[in-house]
Order: C-alpha cells, then sequence, then structure tokens
C-alpha cells in the first residue's frame, strides 16, 4: 500500500458544521516517470479519491472542507455550483475546481478540472476526460495573465489541448516557443511533434526525445 489513510473529524470553513472526513496521513514518495500531464501511476493514483473532500451538510468541495473561502454559502446553492457536470468523484472535482477559481487560486482551480479528467481516464471514458480538459482550458484562458510566469502550466495548457484534440493550436502557439530550460523545450517538441501526427494518446514524459529515463 503506497499510503495511509485516517478518519478525521473537520469543520467546514463554510457552514460550520463538522464531518467525519478520510484523510490520507502518509504516503510512500512515487519515483517513477509521470505521464505529461504529471498523472501519477496506477498505484499513486488510486488514493485520487481522497484529493477532494464534501461536507455532506452544505456540498462545499475542496483539498479539505476547513480552507476559508472568499464567498457565502448562497453560491453552494446556485445553479452554477450544481450543474457544473461530470458524475461521482468527477463532479467533486469540478466543483472544487469552480470554488479555486472563486478563491483566486487559479492553478488549482485548472488542476482540480484536470484531476476529473484523471477520473474519467481511467473510467475508460475518452470524451467525459475531453470535457475536463476543456475546461481546465477554459480557466486557463480566462485567467491566463495568471500563468503567464509559470512555464510549468504554460506547458500543461499544450498538453490539455492536444489531449482535448485542439492539435491546430499546440502547433500554432508551440512551435518554435521559446521556454525557459531545456527539459521544458523538449517537452514542448515532444507536444508539437505529437500533435502533428494528431496523437491525443497519453504519453509519459521519458519518452520525449532527449528527457533522459530514470
Ligand atoms: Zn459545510
Amino acid at each position: 500500500m503506497p499510503f495511509r489513510t485516517e478518519e478525521k473529524e473537520i469543520v467546514c470553513a463554510v457552514c460550520g458544521e463538522s464531518s467525519v472526513q478520510t484523510v490520507v496521513a502518509e504516503f510512500d514518495p512515487d519515483t517513477s516517470t509521470p505521464d505529461l500531464d504529471m498523472r501519477p501511476n496506477g498505484e499513486h493514483r488510486s488514493y485520487l479519491k481522497y484529493w477532494v473532500s464534501e461536507c455532506p451538510h452544505c456540498g462545499y468541495c475542496n483539498a479539505s472542507i476547513d480552507i476559508p473561502v472568499r464567498f457565502t454559502r448562497e453560491y453552494l446553492e446556485s445553479e452554477r455550483y450544481n450543474t457544473v457536470g461530470g458524475s461521482g468523484l468527477a463532479e467533486k472535482f469540478m466543483k472544487m475546481s469552480l470554488v479555486c477559481e472563486k478563491n483566486k487560486v487559479y492553478e488549482e482551480a485548472v488542476k482540480a478540472c484536470l484531476f476529473a479528467a484523471w477520473y474519467y481516464d481511467d473510467e475508460k471514458d475518452k470524451e467525459k476526460a475531453a470535457e475536463c480538459r476543456r475546461a481546465a482550458l477554459r480557466i486557463y484562458d480566462l485567467h491566463r495573465a495568471e500563468f503567464a510566469a509559470n512555464p510549468d502550466m504554460i506547458l500543461l495548457a499544450a498538453e490539455l489541448m492536444r489531449r482535448s484534440g485542439d492539435f491546430e493550436r499546440v502547433i500554432r502557439e508551440y512551435k518554435g516557443r521559446l521556454l525557459p530550460s531545456m527539459l521544458l523545450i523538449a517537452l514542448e517538441n515532444f507536444e508539437v511533434a505529437l500533435a502533428e501526427k494528431k496523437d491525443s494518446a497519453c504519453h509519459r514524459a521519458d519518452e520525449a526525445p532527449r528527457v533522459a529515463k530514470k
């Protein structure tokens, strides 16, 4: 078992009610090479479901429900929040994404949609996974200035475009674009080469030419 969970009573930052939540108490470090979107291997991915908690009283979803918010409880009752889409774990991640966007933590908002996509990847639901990646891209595009100095996120956006089938955009925006390290440029060139082949499949980072295998 690469991780251990425990039950913890947590007070919700939105409604003030407490509930018992399962949290990851400790985990073995993941030393394997991740996929291009940083998705960990199957064993480490099996605790994805503990990366989001939901308050059973008000529906607040976040990495932990004791994280303070910049909105009132009414937002959790809004149509936008309750019709965000997705099912099961993916729905919780999509709600977490809305919460993070409201809280102005945009990188987490993008990544919560990506985690929802990983759920659908494992469910082998390609179309829903692509929808979640497009939702992640919408947040990236809406708050582009926030990511301008974050080359890891700029590269992740290329991966989100490619995996959701927008090959043209990857080629248009990334071919020849200068990123600040040789590793990032090697990964970027790999994304462009895959896009030129119209390849939307999952690939690992160490498949990229000139990226050292571990
Ligand atoms: Zn609550």
